[in-house]
């Protein structure tokens, strides 16, 4: 999943594993929005949880 810094347009990709991470904590504690840091600039990314979930490795 490709992910765009707004500030300085920095993109990288957040692997599987991050994803998942990132949707136990959503569903942990449910919000719109789940914060990443760049990895360049360190600001934190708000990214929306139904771009996530587009994206959730396949449960098979
Ligand atoms: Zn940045």
């Amino acid at each position: 999943m490709q992910i765009r810094c707004q500030r300085c347009s920095f993109v990288f990709t957040l692997s599987h594993e991050a994803l998942t991470t990132a949707l136990e904590e959503i569903d942990k504690t449910p919000t719109r929005h789940y914060n990443i840091e760049c990895p360049k600039c360190r600001r934190q990314i708000k990214v929306p949880v139904k771009q996530i979930r587009r994206f959730q490795p396949r449960q098979e």
